[in-house]
Parts: C-alpha cells; structure tokens; sequence
C-alpha cells in the first residue's frame, strides 16, 4: 500500500484495479414506503400562533423566535444533513446557541434516557434513537420547545442525477414515528414537558419541495411564515453545501499528504452515521490512532482532475457516462447511502493508494 515516488494527488494511475468492483460490493437495496408526515402535540406557548396553509401565518416575532431551542437528535441521516438544519433554522431566527444536537450514542445514554422507551426494531442504530429523544427531552440544563425529528424521503447526494434515486433507508425515514410511540405509550411525554414534537416528511434530494414540505409540517412549531421559509431552506442548502465542500478540501490535503510522504490512506465505505462512535464503534479512530489518516467516501474530493484522473479512460471508451456513474456495476441504484459506498468502492479499487475499510449493515444492526 505505499505510494513509491509520488510527490503529490492524483499519483500515477494503476490500470489493474478495475476488476475489483464487482468483489468490493457488498451492500443491499432497501425497498422504500411513504409515512405521512406529522406534527405532534403542541405547547402552550405556541397556541396563540396557529396557522394554515391556507390562512398565511402572522409574521413572527424574531425576539421569540431567537428564545425558542430546537433539539435535534444526533443520529441516522441528521449525520449527513445537519449542517442544512442549522443553516435553516438560523436563518428563521434561531439562535445557533439554541440549536440542542444530543451527544453521541452509547450504552450510557440508552441506559440513562432511553430504557423502558424501546419499540418493535431490528435496525440498532434506530433502536438507540430512543436514548436521544430522552437525553433531549430529560437531559437539558435549559429545556428544549421543540424536538425536531426529520423524516428523510430522499437525501441529498452528489450522485444524485448519476443514478436512479437517492432514497433514505425506510427504517431511517420512519425511526421517527418508531421512536416517538416508545415516548407516548403511557402518556404524551412531549406535552408533559412542554415540547412541540415535529417529524418532518422531508425531500432533501429534491430541493424544489422542501419548502413546502417545511411550511406544511412545522408551521405549528415555529409559526412560521410561508415568505421566510424558501430563503430558510436556500440557506440551509448553502450551509450543507460549504461543511461538505471544506469537507472535500481536507480530505484532499489529506491525499496529497499521503502521497508527498508515500502513506497508505484508509478511506472508509459507510452510512455517514458511521461516524458516531455508539453505532461504528470507533474502528476508524482506531486506525489513526495507528498512525492511519483517514477519509471517509462521501468526502472524497470531486475535483475534475482527480474524476479523470480515475475514470477518464472508461469514459473516452464509452463504458461509463460521467465519473459518478455507477450503473455497470449497481443497476438497482436507488438507495442514496449504497450508492455512495458503491461509488468509494470504484474509486478505492481504481486507487491503489487507497485501502478501503468497508463498514456493513452487520456491524450497526442486529437484523
Ligand atoms: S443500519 Fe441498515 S437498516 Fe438501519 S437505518 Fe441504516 S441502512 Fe437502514
């Protein structure tokens, strides 16, 4: 794996690799069913505030709005898109100080927060979902009004257009109704402690919709304007797109270092909530901390000498159509994370630079 004479990124090409696609896919595709989107109960100190799509909303105060604290779950998709939820609540008027992310999963959190909360789920990673919601609900010095689990319909890849779909996981997309029953068998748990809870059926693939869908299912919850959420939803897309372009940008030091000092790179094949350390368990830290550097393949850089670089000569033959065509390989490309762990496992077969730590539905679920 070491790079023998590079003085930078891309390195010389290795045309033997090729061959290895097929052998590198392991993944599978998930079959996909709409769930209506929801807003559950409402808090009194948004009762004064209640609108329609019909009847536009009054136009909101922007002091209130900068009080109101928004607790998302860190968890599933939210690790992929948490940089647009930002950027949009912000841009409504949140405070970023008031945007609650939960901490990162692990037994201690499900213990504490989540035990006796637990619904019927084979996915572990939606099973810790429970821990979260407690820890934002009950765990908060300052209490959180709102608790805004989305419901991701598609997921905003940059395959997008390569490929037939960008679908979320099904489990992930209802892990938000899942979850919530775990915290209304009893009694409604939001409402006791005063939490508008929101579950957004959201299509971040499909930009054109999102306002809509925004408007539609929190209108309630923030009382919101319609005039202000297309502007919200534009700035939240700006914010996703800068956090994953300087996500890019590092990760292309990071090759370039690898090459100048001939160090193998470990690029690693996962859903993006991978990267919490309850649900990938720490496998790649573990690898740096050996002296490793790692990237992660949603991350790798897409710059059009490095695409060409790798895919340019199946292109000139005709193999391929663009560099993030995945179809000779994964025709069923309809899941958004699958599609992108197939595309890293092009790239690493086409790098021999590259070392690819495939990370699979085993190792974050116990179906
Ligand atoms: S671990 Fe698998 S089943 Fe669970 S949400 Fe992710 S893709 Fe879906």
């Amino acid at each position: 794996m070491v790079i023998e004479g590079s003085t930078g990124w891309p390195p010389p090409r290795s045309s033997s690799a090729a061959e290895r696609d097929q052998a590198a896919l392991s993944t599978s595709f998930e079959r996909r069913r709409r769930i209506a989107p929801r807003c559950g109960s409402r808090p009194s100190w948004c009762t004064s505030r209640r609108v329609s799509s019909a009847s536009p909303a009054p136009k909101s105060s922007r002091p209130e709005r900068a009080q109101l604290r928004v607790g998302i779950p860190k968890a599933l998709s939210v690790w992929s898109t948490h940089q647009f939820w930002v950027g949009f609540l912000h841009a409504l008027g949140v405070d970023e100080r008031n945007i609650v992310f939960s901490s990162d999963t692990s037994e201690e959190q499900f213990r504490t927060y989540g035990k006796g909360r637990g619904t019927v789920e084979a996915c572990y990673a939606v099973k810790c979902v429970s821990g979260h919601y407690g820890e934002l609900i009950f765990g908060q010095r300052k209490k959180i009004h709102v608790l805004l689990h989305p419901m991701f319909l598609t997921l905003p890849s940059f395959l997008r257009g390569h490929v037939a779909e960008t679908f979320a996981c099904t489990r992930d997309m209802a892990a938000a109704e899942n979850i919530k029953a775990g915290f209304l068998r009893e009694k409604d748990v939001f409402a006791e402690n005063g939490i508008a809870y929101c579950n957004p059926l959201v299509s971040l693939g499909e930009p054109q919709l999102v306002a809509k869908q925004l408007y539609e299912s929190m209108q309630k919850a923030l009382a919101l304007d319609w005039d202000e959420v297309q502007p919200a939803v534009d700035a939240g897309f700006r914010a996703l797109r800068r956090f994953n372009d300087s996500m890019r940008t590092a990760s292309r030091k990071t090759l370039e270092w690898c090459a100048q000092n001939s160090r193998p790179c470990v690029m690693v094949l996962a859903r993006p909530y991978h990267m919490d350390p309850g649900v990938g368990h720490e496998i790649e830290s573990e690898l740096q901390s050996k002296g490793y550097p790692v990237i992660w393949a949603q991350y790798f850089p897409l710059d059009d000498d490095l695409l060409q670089w790798l895919f340019g000569e199946e292109i000139r033959r005709g193999e391929i159509k663009s560099p993030l065509d995945i179809a000779g390989v994964w025709v069923s490309s309809y899941s958004s994370s699958t599609n992108e762990i197939v595309w890293g496992a092009k790239v690493a077969a086409r790098a021999r630079e590259l070392a690819a730590l495939v990370r699979s539905h085993a190792t974050a679920s116990t179906s």
